[in-house]
């Protein structure tokens, strides 16, 4: 089932793209999360990252390159253009799902997860970030765990998928009523308390776009 879903080309394309239209519609929420816990700028800056993306991706769908080639492209424009730590995270993200599918126009939804995996064990190296750090792998790590015991479970791609966004809103909300560990919310020690961290507000809403227009494809 993991190896016969097959994943076009065109998905991270109208990824990419949800993405970016995502950015623009919650700059504000985001950018409010960040004015309480941190420095005001995490809407702003993936709004910046976004409209370099989408400037370049025409450019990239019609030189026709491979999924890989797109996303690791897509990701130096987060990478370069974007100031703060989540630019870089998820511009990272973007690059290392590259790395499990090289030359491949389409994957396999095991490929999928495994990209996934890849990317978000980039965020966990770069950032050095633990479970209960509150940052963004409080969402994404649980929400990786998830994609690989949905697929040990048998469980249709689309609910190994939806799976993950559960977990990771529900790693979102656990690190809610705690102090931050890692990242400029620690600096507030106990003020941080009951405030969500914006980069697993954001982490969890890119998980729901890859979601959204994956149950496009059926
Ligand atoms: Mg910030």
């Amino acid at each position: 089932m993991y190896d016969t879903a097959i994943i076009p080309k065109s998905y991270f394309v109208n990824v990419l793209t949800a993405l970016a239209a995502m950015v623009e519609e919650q700059k504000d929420y985001l950018t409010k999360l960040d004015s309480e816990i941190g420095d005001s700028d995490h809407g702003v800056n993936l709004s910046i990252g976004f409209r370099d993306v989408m400037a370049k991706l025409p450019d990239l769908v019609e030189k026709d390159l491979d999924i890989p080639t797109l996303l690791s492209k897509s990701g130096m424009s987060l990478l370069s253009k974007v100031g703060g730590a989540s630019g870089p995270l998820y511009g990272s993200l973007f690059r290392k799902m590259a790395i499990p599918v090289p030359g491949k126009n389409e994957v396999t939804f095991a490929e999928f997860c495994a990209m996934i995996k890849s990317g978000v064990d980039e965020i966990k190296r770069l950032g050095k970030a633990q479970i209960g750090d509150k940052t963004m792998v409080d969402a994404l790590s649980p929400a990786v765990d998830a994609l690989y015991s949905g697929m040990e479970q048998g469980l249709p791609p689309v609910e190994v998928l939806e799976g993950a966004v559960k977990a990771a809103e529900a790693g979102r909300d656990s690190v809610i009523g705690i102090v931050a560990k890692k990242g400029r919310a620690m600096r507030l020690g106990e003020r941080a308390i009951g405030h969500i961290d914006p980069g697993t507000a954001s982490s969890c809403m890119f998980l729901q776009i890859f979601l959204d227009e994956f149950k496009k494809l059926a």
